[in-house]
């Protein structure tokens, strides 16, 4: 039962082999046995799990299923859940239990889905590898010396470790599509305004996107039907018509033309994981696709531009921690200046801290021309490069990181080492544009995640490019050597 898809189990719960209330409680059972391990949920909601699923159980019994109704769940910390903690990963919000469901979760319950809990990210979703967490680390189930990328590094471990079969998790410059690679998954970045933030605490709000993490294209398509499309309470929430996903995945890919931008395959990266990624796309050859190079000139401005820009959005945004509404508190303060420098002294970590300073400091006077404007400019000349690529293209293929699963503590004395991380990924926030990750293979025991990038909108697209070569390929059906099937 642990290592079925969303679909499968869908099916599965149809037939009537075990109802939703049993496979809530064997999963809340194993996280509790096997979590202690990866350290991959910060909360879990069992009181409300075991009340949906035998609320989807008796809709089931009615006849009005969805497909979505019964199966289980769990949100990145980052999603306001009515009555369950929402953390953020942060001590500022250790307390902070949301009155109002994000537009996201209010729309999965409604399809009958079971919330299990809130899985652990980087504080504020700023890192690559989970390891800037108020609540520790998390630890990469295919070796738990090793980091499980990030932010929603939770979120990736959860699913990889057969936890549960998918989750949700956010994506400001990488954090769906990096964890998902790194923890051997499918992570799909939809494109900007896709699905309504409502209800999911900012980063950086003109690039930030929600998105599913599931164990196939499949299951996100699935997923994504239910997420995305137009939200009144979310003004940057895009009116376009949200396609039938489900309907596209098993289109011919035969004439399909795929670019390799060169700077994505220069040195640098892992020659192993250019390895798996050229293997992928020979698959994809086979499969009646044509491949050609392109460029995308820009692209070793794209960290230097997002590590301002980010930062800058980001010490806005944290303005409204101030320990006067709700989250942290300190205790007695002398007056007002004394309740926000301690309040946010000590609510906030190091790397928090790091990414408001810089923010300010780009937004502050005198600076922001040099460094705010330059960034802005910067973003649109890299944009126009995409623009101009897809042109010419259907889909763009390339690594998603350059490296795989690094160990704990490697990076973490070294910012920028970390900021690099994000260097195959990041552009696409800086566009706008759509995303996925999913695993093609191996690089020595640790999984290799090759990224698809596509047009605007373009995700039925994708989630068929994904599902054809998941069809042909095992790689997504692996699971880690070690794990407990018990
Ligand atoms: N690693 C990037 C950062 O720290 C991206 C994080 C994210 O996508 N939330 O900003």
């Amino acid at each position: 039962m642990f290592n079925l898809t969303l679909s499968e189990l869908s099916q599965a719960l149809s037939r009537g082999d075990f109802s939703s209330l049993e496979l809530t409680q064997a999963l809340l059972d194993r996280i509790q046995r096997l979590d202690t391990t990866y350290n991959s949920f910060i909360t879990l909601s069992e009181e409300q799990a075991l009340e949906q699923a035998k609320a989807a159980d008796a809709l089931r019994a009615a006849g009005k299923a969805t497909a979505l109704t019964g199966l289980p769940i769990a949100h990145k910390d980052l999603f306001c859940t009515q009555g369950i903690r929402t953390s953020c990963g942060s001590k500022m919000l250790d307390n902070f239990v949301s009155p109002y469901n994000a537009t996201l979760v209010e729309r999965l319950n409604q399809a009958g889905m079971v919330t299990l809990g809130k899985t652990n990210m980087d504080e504020f979703a700023m890192g690559s590898s989970n390891e800037s967490s108020y609540y520790g680390s998390v630890k990469n189930p295919w070796d738990t010396d090793r980091v499980p990328g990030g932010s929603s590094g939770g979120s990736a471990a959860a699913v990889a470790a057969r936890l549960v079969p998918a989750t949700t998790g956010s994506d400001t410059g990488g954090s769906i599509r990096q964890p998902a690679a790194l923890c051997g998954i499918t992570g799909l970045k939809p494109t900007y305004g896709r699905i309504s933030r409502y209800g999911m605490i900012a980063y950086a709000s003109s690039f930030d996107q929600a998105g599913p993490m599931t164990r196939s294209a499949e299951d996100a398509a699935l997923l994504l039907q239910a997420m995305a499309g137009e939200d009144p309470l979310d003004s940057t929430c895009s009116t376009q018509a949200v396609p039938d996903y489900s309907a596209t995945l098993n289109d011919s890919l035969a004439g399909l033309r795929i670019g390799l931008p060169k700077e994505y395959f220069a040195e640098g990266t892992d020659p192993q994981i250019l390895q798996r990624v050229r293997e992928a796309i020979s698959e994809f050859e086979k499969l009646g696709a044509s491949v050609k190079e392109i460029s995308l000139p820009n692209t070793q401005l794209s960290i230097p531009a997002y590590y301002i820009l980010a930062p800058a959005e980001a010490s806005s945004n944290l303005s409204r921690f101030d320990g006067v509404r709700y989250g942290h508190r300190c205790a007695s303060p002398k007056d007002l200046e004394d309740l926000y420098k301690r309040t946010r002294a000590e609510g906030f970590g190091p790397e928090v801290k790091r990414r408001i300073m810089v923010g300010t400091y780009a937004l502050s006077e005198g600076f922001y021309d040099a460094y705010y404007r330059k960034a802005q400019q910067i973003r649109r000349v890299i944009q126009q490069d995409f623009v101009a690529a897809l042109n010419e293209v259907d889909v763009i293929m390339a690594p998603v990181t350059p490296c795989s699963a690094f160990r704990l503590g490697e990076k973490n004395s070294d910012p920028v080492s970390m900021y690099m991380e994000d260097i195959f990924t990041l552009s696409l926030n800086l566009a706008g544009l759509p995303g996925i990750s999913i695993p093609c293979g191996f690089a020595d025991h640790l999984p290799v995640g090759l990224q698809i990038i596509g047009n605007y909108f373009a995700e039925g697209k994708l989630l068929n490019v994904a599902h054809q070569y998941q069809q042909v390929t095992a790689w997504h059906t692996q699971a880690p050597a070690n794990l407990s099937e018990g």
